[in-house]
């Protein structure tokens, strides 16, 4: 059993022992640690701290739980100039990642009928599950290579959005560095799934802005309590998927010659500067800009269902993207003057107020960083602070499982469940689908987000609360 040292308010540390070359520090609160049992996940962080070129700690977030190689909730640092990049360190789902629409539409203008008929119309457009086709079919077949090389900035120029969309969605809707050269035949194949949900936790969130913690910003992010809210948690699907399979694959066979020990494969990696690590993040970069786009279009169909069932137009709704974090993705960044490859794995990205890469709507306050809870319960907005700079100003991404989709289905019973949605609607008639989903399966948010808030690394400005859900 890994034990965990407290270094301070909420702060544990695992020490470097044995091969690994930097400490980790995992973020949870008193209660968390009482009820922590992510054996396996500090294991994976310890794996992760072996790696060449780890720069400074990897970090655990509050909503840790194991992954495929890096945890969920798991933040590593490499130095570029001698530093690995591995495909498990980003994640299956390549920017996987949160976008909060906010409006003008006060909450209980809505009774449930009209709610029923927002979900419907937004259902009608939104293919939901595994594996299904999009509406938008002749954009992947028309536009796939500058859709996935340029990202929501294309399906903008095309229409799909307004122009100031754009400088809300982290890195502007599109990561610079994308070359289809770099993506498999069946991973293009994949691709198709465009402006599609995909299955289990991806959602479309109908909420309330419930509680406001700071009326200043909550302002400046548009951000009105009593407003009804829009929230949209997809990636890149099948495409994404495949990158990270073929990655891994190619990972996993280079390493040895790079002279790299792997601890496991899901953290297969290769040095940064080298061909086959070039190639990984070229393809990545399409992922993520395949997953801008999906969020795009999605965001698109929402907006035309509201239209359609309001009977107004978006000038009196609002339907303004408030920002689109990402949690699974790679990106060189600066901390302490170097230049680093951040991996965030279920991990936000969350800048403070000044830091020179916010958008120029944020640069006074820090960008939006959302964080969901669960489908029974809040979801918070929150900013990063100068003290995020230990975690190269990445936060949690979640309220993180807590019971692994099996055991939620054992264990959770239908009334349990009712009680826990009380009269929150969701899209399926039939509980048994979403029970690995329930509210249940998660960590408590609201202490998810007091770790990080309580030692003064976020500040918490919004408080959502869920009214209705669909589901993937
Ligand atoms: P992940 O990307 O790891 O699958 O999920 C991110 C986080 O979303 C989870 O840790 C969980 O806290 C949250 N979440 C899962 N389902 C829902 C949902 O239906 N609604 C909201 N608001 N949050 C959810
Ligand atoms: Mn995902
Ligand atoms: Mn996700």
């Amino acid at each position: 059993m890994i034990r965990l040292t407290k270094i301070g308010k909420n702060k544990f540390l695992l020490p470097k022992t044995g091969n690994m070359r930097v400490d980790a520090v995992v973020y949870l609160s008193e209660k968390l640690f009482r009820d922590f049992q992510e054996g396996e996940a500090l294991e994976q962080l310890k794996n992760a701290a072996t790696l060449p070129g780890v720069y400074g700690v990897v970090i655990g977030m509050p909503d840790i739980h194991s992954g495929f190689g890096l945890p969920i909730g798991g933040v590593m640092a490499t130095r570029v100039e001698d530093g690995v990049i591995s495909a498990g360190g980003v994640g299956m789902d390549i920017n996987c990642g949160v976008r909060l629409l906010s409006t003008s539409i006060p909450a209980d203008e809505l009774d449930k009928r009209f709610l029923r008929k927002l979900m419907d119309a937004i259902e009608d457009r939104i293919p939901t599950g595994i594996g299904k086709g999009s509406r938008h079919g002749n954009l992947y077949k028309s536009h796939f290579k500058e859709i996935v090389q340029r990202g929501a900035i294309k399906l903008i120029e095309m229409g799909y959005g307004r122009e100031e969309d754009l400088e809300c969605i982290e890195e502007n809707g599109c990561l610079d560095g994308a070359d289809i050269a770099a993506v498999s035949d069946e991973a293009v194949s994949r691709g198709n799934q465009l402006a599609t949900l995909g299955g289990g936790n991806h959602f479309i969130d109908l909420g309330v802005v419930e509680d406001i913690y700071n009326e200043k910003l909550a302002e400046v992010f548009g951000l009105k309590k009593g407003t009804l809210s829009i929230m949209i948690h997809t990636g890149s699907r099948g495409f994404g998927h495949q990158i990270c399979t073929d990655y891994t694959r190619i990972m996993v066979n280079t390493a040895p010659r790079y002279g790299i020990d792997l601890p496991d494969k899901g953290l297969a990696c290769v040095p940064i500067s080298s061909a086959e690590g070039r190639q990984y993040y070229k393809a990545m970069c399409c992922g993520v800009n395949f997953a801008f786009a999906n969020r795009q279009l999605i965001t698109y169909d929402v907006r035309e269902a509201f239209r359609e069932v309001f009977n107004r137009d978006d000038d009196e709704l609002g339907l303004d993207l408030v920002y689109d974090v990402a949690h699974n993705i790679a990106k060189f960044e600066t901390h302490f003057n170097r230049r680093l490859l951040i991996h965030r794995k279920g991990a936000t990205r969350a800048l403070p107020p000044g830091h020179p890469s916010n958008p120029k709507k944020y640069m006074e306050t820090g960008h939006p960083a959302i964080i969901p809870g669960s489908m029974g319960t809040a979801s918070y907005v929150v900013v990063g602070t100068e003290l995020a700079r230990e975690t190269f100003f990445s936060i949690n991404h979640g309220a993180g499982r807590v019971l692994s989709r099996g055991a939620a289905r054992k264990e959770i019973s239908q009334q349990e469940f009712e009680s826990a949605m009380a009269d929150i609607l969701y899209n399926t008639r039939n509980y048994k689908k979403v029970l690995d989903e329930a509210p249940q399966a998660y960590k408590d948010i609201d202490e998810v987000v007091n770790t990080l808030s309580e030692i003064g690394i976020t500040r918490k400005i919004a408080k959502l609360r869920p009214l209705g859900v669909i589901k993937g």
